[in-house]
């Protein structure tokens, strides 16, 4: 019709390609059969990851979920990787933290900024049997990360000797190369921060001390330090004075992994729960059939559902190549509070049984704090999305 304007039809944000849809039943499948609860809370007890559940996650392609075939991975999209992520949040948040970490964080990088050499090397061992951890945060440079003090010093044969400690480092513990981020001039401020490749092996590498945390205690928070870590050339990813962009690109496309996480988490203990009140009676009634309870759980399933919507939402602008930083800001701080709110309300919802440490509610009510610290903390967040917002109105 000439002059007006001509109707696309566009599919729902739940509509996932085959692809996608086989990824979220072979996560579902693989939850059921290797992550039953009494590993998930063994594991939490004991802080530790289980070494024969990371070797299944390797087997089943979920550590590689975006890497091509051609290096050993699963060549599947991004939405696979946060479909992935969200589903095994609903199980376990630390098992899907270490898959995001690797995922969204560390194979990128690699598969982004690698050249040929870096890729078949470490792409390789990415999507069949190493983990990767990426090394930003410092003692004195959270928040402000790019003010960090590590310092990669130029020899005269052209490699680097890197100095300085990371902190809370997720997988480090089991990690066999860190993506280390150093200043190779800090005259040149943050233009000077530059990727480095550094293998485990290297004599210059330790590993410190191990945080002991209130929750996601399966993936193992450690410090890598570097003492006097001699790099080659080929080390270097991205080039001389480009870790700034490289990082803030990454953590980007990182926030909508965890807020992955968190919605995953939120729809776990939402799961854990329901049940709970439709066979609980009070006063001869099941408490679900309260007017108050009802009140209470439609409202969270609303907030899991936009909570998620905002996630798919901002993975398809990021396949779409379209700029989502403030989406993945706005979808990182809300599925936050949402999984805070859901976690908090499950356990009041439940009583007693919430409270107790033989069901998984209490967990999931420590992994969710979590959501508003790592990968910009809630306030930083607010910080970018407010950034956005004033330019709306310039
Ligand atoms: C379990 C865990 C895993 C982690 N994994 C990794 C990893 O793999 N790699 C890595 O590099 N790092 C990792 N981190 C570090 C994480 O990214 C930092 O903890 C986070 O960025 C916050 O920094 P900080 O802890 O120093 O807090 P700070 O920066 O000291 O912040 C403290 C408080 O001050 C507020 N604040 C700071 N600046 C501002 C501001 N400008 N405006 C308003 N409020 C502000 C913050 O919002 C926060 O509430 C991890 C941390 C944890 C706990």
């Amino acid at each position: 019709m000439a002059g007006t304007q001509r109707c696309v039809s566009r599919s729902p944000l739940f509509d996932f390609t085959e692809e996608e849809v086989m990824m979220r039943n072979l996560v579902q499948d693989f939850c059921k059969q290797s992550l039953p609860w009494e590993l998930v809370s063994k594991m939490d007890k004991e802080s530790k990851l289980d070494p024969k559940l990371l070797d299944s996650l390797f087997e089943v392609g979920l550590m590689g979920i975006e890497i091509p075939e051609e290096f050993g991975g699963s060549g599947a999209n991004f939405t696979s990787s946060i479909i992935a992520i969200e589903e095994l949040a609903k199980v376990d948040p630390s098992i899907s933290v270490i898959v995001d970490v690797q995922n969204t964080l560390v194979n990128n990088l690699v598969r982004n900024y690698g050249n040929k050499e870096q890729q078949e090397k470490y792409l390789t061992l990415l999507a069949t049997k190493g983990l990767g951890s990426f090394c930003l945060s410092e003692a004195s440079s959270g928040s402000d990360a790019f003010s960090l003090k590590t310092k990669a010093e130029l020899q005269s044969d052209g490699s680097y000797v890197l100095n300085g400690t990371k902190c809370w480092i997720t997988s480090s513990q089991e990690a066999s190369f860190y993506i280390v981020m150093a200043n190779t001039d800090f005259s040149k401020g943050y233009k000077g921060i530059t990727a480095f490749l550094v293998d485990k092996t290297n004599p210059g590498v330790k590993i410190g001390k191990k945080e002991d945390k209130l929750g996601i205690r399966a993936s193992s928070t450690c410090e890598v330090i570097l003492e006097d870590c001699k790099v080659g050339p080929e080390s270097i990813l991205g080039g001389v004075g480009k870790g700034y962009k490289i990082a803030i690109e990454m953590l980007n496309e990182g926030r909508i992994g965890i807020a992955a996480q968190m919605i995953g988490l939120a729809q776990g203990v939402f799961d854990y729960t329901m049940p709970y009140l439709k066979s609980r009676k009070q006063f001869g009634t099941p408490i679900a059939d309260f007017q108050m309870m009802e009140y209470h759980y439609s409202k969270l399933a609303t907030e899991i559902e936009a909570g998620r919507l905002m996630v798919y939402n901002a993975a398809r602008m990021k396949e779409a190549g379209q700029v989502f930083t403030k989406e993945a800001a706005m979808a990182k701080f809300y599925t936050s509070e949402v999984a805070g709110n859901v976690a908090t309300k499950c356990i009041e919802m439940l009583g007693g049984v919430g409270f107790c440490r033989d069901f998984s509610a209490e967990k999931y009510y420590r992994d969710c704090i979590i959501g508003k610290i790592y990968e910009g903390t809630s306030n930083i967040n607010l910080v970018t999305i407010a950034k956005h917002v004033k330019k709306q109105y310039d």
